[in-house]
């Protein structure tokens, strides 16, 4: 072969691909997914389901059983929702859609590491705003972001990861009135949405420039299936459908999508129990010398460790416990977040955490 290797594009150079340490060991607490398996009635479900399907044709390009299934549950129209692989997915077919060259998308570190990746990847430029010390929104410079860059797209994490943090109302209504004043899109993640007092879902309507994104993988203990949904006005939808690719939700997984649905109340008692445990836990870490624990809304806990993060981490690892590591972030140094397992994991984790604490010395 001669000639030069065909490059990426330049603007792609710099990017780093997302990392998250998967190390095999017995508590896995660092990616924030359900402890639980799907309930086994719906696995027997779904696999009945998927054994009487067409696999040599395409699946339901619209996914119109999914999405009437999901408009059900949102008490939304179906013409509101928009199913894709993963929230990741409905988060890049929103930039593909809204943003790209010669447009910006806003958010506020410290939040979720794929809004800045996947607004790169679509050749988005990214307006880095940043949270106050409380790790809030400070509507005051956001405002001033919002006037000076005129974000074609603002991203709103609510509860953020990895902060925890949930977003008041009159927070998300107050950007939206700043971003709807110039034509901008404000995006709600809301992956860990169930586990928070509220929802900006209720704002959603075909006359706001409000979209809100949520997905399979936390609460409904599906994951590995790929899931997620946007709900956001009705336009908007239509012009997600016109840019996502086509048959992109396979036949499998809008069966796990729409027939997961059926064990809501399962999930709403999973949910309850999850929350009930993030409040053990909090208090434990609370009352524990050696760390500063977070407020959460969220299924996981980010906490300070008085000493050296990244040796507790790896402390804990050598214990068979893995939380992931934020301790080189900017502005999170020292932190590590832990997300919440089932109650022996729980135990475990605090366990490992006051040996690591006493072993570094940050106890
Ligand atoms: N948004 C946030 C804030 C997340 O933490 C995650 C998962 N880590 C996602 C979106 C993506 O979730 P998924 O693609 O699995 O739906």
């Amino acid at each position: 072969m001669s000639g030069p290797r065909p490059q990426p594009r330049d603007d792609l150079r710099a990017l780093e691909g997302y990392h998250s340490a998967q190390v095999d060991v017995p508590v896995r607490l660092n990616t924030n997914e359900s402890p639980f398996a799907p309930p086994e009635e719906f696995v027997r479900d779904w696999l009945a389901a998927m054994a009487d399907a067409p696999y040599n044709r395409y699946p339901d390009r619209e996914a119109a059983a999914l999405r009437a299934a999901l408009a059900e549950l949102l008490g939304q129209p179906a013409a509101r929702v928009f199913p894709a692989n993963g929230s990741n997915e409905v988060l890049q077919t929103i930039l593909l859609t809204y943003a790209g060259a010669g447009r910006s998308a806003l958010l506020f570190e410290p939040t979720y590491a794929l809004h800045a990746h996947l607004a790169r990847i679509t050749g988005t430029a990214v307006v880095e705003g940043e949270r106050d010390d409380a790790l809030a929104i400070d509507l005051e410079s956001a405002a001033a972001l919002i006037e000076q860059h005129r974000p074609a797209v603002t991203f709103v994490c609510s509860p953020n990861n990895p902060t925890g943090t949930v977003e008041p109302r009159a927070v998300v209504t107050a950007l939206l009135d700043l971003v709807a004043a110039h034509g901008g899109l404000l995006v709600v993640d809301e992956a860990y949405g169930e586990f928070a007092s509220w929802s900006a879902l209720e704002l959603v309507d075909d006359n706001r420039p409000l979209v809100v994104a949520r997905t399979y993988s936390k609460v409904w203990s599906l994951a590995g299936v790929r899931l997620g949904f946007a709900v956001g006005p009705e336009w908007l939808v239509a012009e997600l459908d016109k840019v996502v690719l086509p048959y992109h939700l396979s036949v499998p997984t809008q069966l796990a999508g729409r027939l997961a649905l059926a064990y809501r109340d399962e999930m709403e008692r999973r949910v309850a129990k999850l929350v009930e445990e993030r409040g053990r836990l909090y208090a434990v870490l609370a009352e524990l010398d050696g760390v500063d624990v977070f407020p959460s809304g969220a299924n996981f806990l980010l906490f300070r460790v008085h000493g050296d993060g990244r040796a507790v981490w790896k402390a804990l690892v050598e214990q068979g416990v893995l939380v992931r590591d934020f301790s080189r972030w900017p502005r999170l140094d020292e932190c590590l977040r832990v997300t919440v397992g089932t109650a022996s994991e729980n135990d475990a984790f605090l366990a490992a955490l006051r040996r690591a604490l006493t072993e570094v010395g940050a106890a």
